[in-house]
């Protein structure tokens, strides 16, 4: 716990955290060491550092989304899945920074600043780097950490805990984690409570867990899943912790190439490393099969509709009346509310309660957002289709590329961006399927490169045991 802390002090330029909890962590770490001194029954996560998303309720410890909506804001409970870390008796290092209200896939839009890639600052990216690297904290070039959960993903690459969680609606654990080098997992919709992890997109959130591999993902996962009476979402069917059996043959395994994933924007190198990873399936006997989601290119304006929707409505709960920032105007209520919300929010906030507003006006309602649910039941089935027809596991990219420096990141239009950057992950959520992202390879660039494995509804343990093969 000490090391992790000294670290996370010398690594403090990389932005990965909003609130350090030392004392709190310092106090668990003591308590955790009394129990194994006296011999008493320890927990699955006993003395392990864990990091949280600072959309997690945290019980004491301020949560602000990244948001200047919430920057003073301390809950009075956990989450769910906070409070199960901590009966296992994980150590709380601290809440980790992210995109505002986690819409985002750079961490470059929170209020407190974007988060840096460890990677930026790695021997091996150093190496490849045309320009003479500058010091730590004052480089130019340094990269993104991919997001919207880049706080978690930094962390976790950089040391300072050994598991972290992130939430994921459109691929927020999966990217940051396949840009930082570490393994990003997100869970079945309905196996991990979302009660307590303040919404985006309360039909397409999940848990995310980032760790450094496999292993440790199916354990963190072990700790958190199950039923949770206040979560009605959660499935109620037991789960039982499990250990990953160790794959030796894959023979039986067929895994599915989507044909509509290779799209013109994917990087060349991200392309060669995928049909790499599919031959390697192949040469150990697994069948590899080229299968279509056809539905694929509307993904993107369709999570858009809804996520918008979604945001809108949730956001409404920000008014400065019951908690979070209030402005100093009093002039009438409604006055009141909007300069709340103007002083509160960002751009990418302000803009997607607009749109969202839009897509759910009586008149529009019916064109966009019901239309759009019917779209998400045709991803969502496309993906039925193929797991129907026998394939256990589909293999794909999980970003179009590598980590690219900040400077370039703004200078296109961020939302833009980061909305052609989801491509990969956004449809999993769409249809609730579990998916990881794991770290394959190094690129040119010196720099880490992730590839997804989804699965079928509930398939979570056989993923990731096929995953554990994989890394
Ligand atoms: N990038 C997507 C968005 O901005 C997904 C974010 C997420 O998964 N939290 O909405």
């Amino acid at each position: 716990c000490q090391k992790c802390l000294s670290l996370i002090k010398k690594t403090k330029f990389l932005n990965a955290y909003i609130t350090v909890s030392e004392e709190v962590a310092l106090k668990q770490a003591e308590e955790s060491e009394r129990r194994y001194k006296k011999g008493h029954s320890l927990g699955n996560l006993d003395g392990i550092p864990v990091a949280i998303k600072d959309n997690f309720s945290t019980s004491g410890i301020k949560t602000t989304c990244a948001s200047n909506m919430l920057k003073d804001y301390i809950p009075p409970y956990n989450a769910t899945v906070v409070q199960k870390l901590l009966d296992q008796g994980a150590i709380l290092m601290g809440k980790t920074n992210l995109d505002e209200f986690a819409m985002g896939s750079g961490s470059t839009d929170g209020a407190f600043g974007p988060v840096k890639n460890p990677w930026s600052y790695s021997k091996q990216h150093k190496a490849k780097r045309k320009e003479k690297p500058h010091a730590e904290s004052e480089d130019p070039d340094w990269l993104i950490a991919g997001g919207s959960s880049g706080g978690s993903a930094a962390a976790v690459s950089a040391f300072t805990c050994f598991a972290a969680l992130g939430s994921d609606t459109g691929g927020s654990t999966r990217n940051p984690a396949a840009h930082c080098g570490v393994v990003g997992f997100k869970p079945s919709y309905g196996l991990v409570s979302r009660h307590g992890l303040i919404p985006l997109v309360n039909s397409m959130d999940v848990p995310g867990i980032l760790t450094r591999c496999v292993d440790d993902a199916a354990i963190v996962l072990g700790v958190l899943a199950g039923h949770d009476p206040k979560d009605s979402t959660t499935v109620q069917d037991p789960f039982k912790p499990f250990t990953l059996p160790t794959l030796t043959d894959v023979s039986k395994l067929r895994v599915g190439i989507p044909k509509e994933y290779l799209v013109p924007e994917l990087s060349r190198e991200v392309q060669s490393l995928w049909s790499k990873a599919a031959d390697l399936f192949e040469s150990e006997g697994a069948k590899v099969i080229e299968v279509s989601l056809p539905h694929t290119s509307y993904s993107i304006v369709c999570y858009h509709v809804l996520c918008t929707a979604e945001v809108a409505s949730n956001m409404a709960r920000f008014d400065g009346l019951e908690y979070g920032h209030r402005c100093n105007i009093d002039l009438s209520t409604e006055a009141m509310y909007a300069a709340t919300r103007r002083e509160g929010f960002n751009d990418v906030v302000r803009g997607r309660i607009l749109s969202g507003n839009y897509f759910l006006l009586k008149e529009n309602y019916e064109n966009y957002f019901v239309k759009a649910q019917k779209v998400r039941r045709l991803i969502a089935n496309d993906f039925v289709n193929v797991f129907n027809s026998g394939v256990d596991v589909l293999l794909t990219p999980t970003t179009l590329g590598e980590a690219v420096p900040y400077k370039e990141f703004i200078k296109e239009d961020n939302r833009t961006r980061s909305a052609q950057d989801d491509i990969f992950t956004q449809a999993a959520n769409m249809a609730g399927l579990p998916a990881v992202s794991v770290p394959v390879a190094l690129s040119n660039q010196g720099l880490p490169v992730g590839l997804q494995l989804i699965g079928p509804a509930f398939s979570d343990q056989q993923l990731l045991t096929v995953a554990r093969w994989f890394e």
